[in-house]
């Protein structure tokens, strides 16, 4: 993001660096995404491909260069002149050739060796990564309705781990998002996944088929971001509520500088001011908190996923190691039990089967005295 110096542009729609390699200052992101628009022409971010004569013409135009020496330029570059092989010969470009001297075929050779050695080229995590790029790189829409717009803003957006979880304090992002300008702030909200709103409150020992109904996301729906000096609550639902009032009172009465409010269902990221690569605050279920930071705001491009509806688009997803079974060490723990006679250790974790199996009779009495609680894994998401 080159930008002029600040001392001799006063212009604040182009963001600078305010620390070196941390943090840019702030700036409107509609702005600066019309300052863009301004300098360029609009063949510059069209998403159609000048026709190869056009290109070469303005190509030699711009170096300087005659239309010939454009040609005998072309024509030594062409990957043609590399060619090893006879020209009706069709290689096998996985296929590595003896004896090569490249040093690129080289690592690639050592490579080749490397992934053959391992049992498993590729765990279902990462055939999944590798399938939804597939899928989303340069991908057009059927509709053009459903087309982003030339000239349109992609933000990225980390997404990490809430602070609840202490063993992810200094983990990688757990999402990275892309989002467009038009998007709002109630639909990032929506493509955050946490554990914390799948959790259920409660002692269900003597009725464990109750569980599933009392989830944290359908009880609890208020939340809210932190940009720059104003809360954006999430208000669509009637159970919604501004949790933000206390610390804007609090904050208030103890002299701090006054804080904001709007809806996040009404402001579109092009409406926002925010600084690059700072640390902004998303809290929800009552005190789980995730930083949520803008690393890179971009014109998009024909290679873009130009599709709306794959929007927001995922682009990283961090796994955590799942906790199974203490039992069968084989499912991914759905109770967690304490004071519990039957269990290892207190607290204990079971999966769904060997929980039920344990504790309750054929009839589906309970045995025994033990409390239990309903456990989500943070890794329910991998
Ligand atoms: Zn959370
Ligand atoms: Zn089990």
């Amino acid at each position: 993001m080159a930008a002029p110096n600040p001392s001799t542009d006063p212009n604040t729609n182009i963001p600078e660096y305010e620390y070196a390699d941390a943090n840019s200052n702030i700036f409107h992101i509609g702005s600066f995404r019309n300052e863009w628009l301004n300098r360029l022409k609009p063949s510059n971010y069209s998403y159609e491909q000048e026709d190869e004569d056009t290109f070469d013409a303005n190509f030699a135009a711009e170096m300087g260069i005659s239309a010939e020496t454009l040609s005998d330029l072309k024509s030594i570059c062409s990957p043609d002149s590399l060619r090893c092989h006879a020209e009706d010969q069709q290689p096998d470009t996985e296929v590595v050739p003896p004896d090569s001297t490249l040093r690129t075929l080289e690592q690639r050779k050592k490579r080749q060796d490397y992934r053959a050695s391992l049992k498993v080229s590729k765990n279902r995590h990462d055939l999944y990564a590798d399938e939804l790029e597939r899928l989303t790189v340069g991908r057009k829409p059927e509709a053009m309705v459903d087309m982003v717009p030339e000239g349109e803003v992609i933000l990225t957006i980390n997404v990490y781990y809430s602070v609840t979880f202490e063993n992810f304090s200094t983990a990688r992002p757990h999402v990275t998002l892309l989002m467009t300008g038009s998007h709002s702030l109630a639909e990032l909200r929506d493509a955050i996944c946490c554990v914390s709103d799948l959790q259920v409150c409660g002692e269900f020992s003597h009725t464990p088929d109750m569980a599933p109904e009392f989830i944290s996301k359908d009880l609890y729906k208020s939340a809210f971001f932190f940009f720059e000096g104003v809360f954006y609550i999430d208000m669509r639902y009637p159970e919604c509520q501004d949790i933000s009032m206390t610390v804007i009172e609090w904050a208030k009465s103890h002299g701090f500088p006054p804080y904001s409010q709007a809806k996040m269902e009404d402001t579109r990221f092009a409406g926002l001011k925010v600084k690059v690569g700072f640390p902004y605050l998303y809290c929800h279920q009552g005190d789980c908190e995730h930083l949520v930071i803008i690393t890179d705001v971009r014109l998009t491009h024909a290679n873009d996923c130009l599709d709306k509806k794959l929007y927001p688009l995922l682009t990283h997803k961090h796994r955590v190691t799942t906790q199974k079974c203490a039992v069968c060490h084989v499912y991914i723990g759905r109770w967690l039990t304490t004071n519990d006679q039957f269990a290892a250790s207190d607290p204990c974790l079971f999966c769904d089967k060997c929980f039920r199996m344990l504790h309750y009779d054929a009839e589906g009495n309970k045995i025994g005295d033990f409390m239990a609680y309903p456990y989500v894994d943070r890794g329910a998401f991998n």
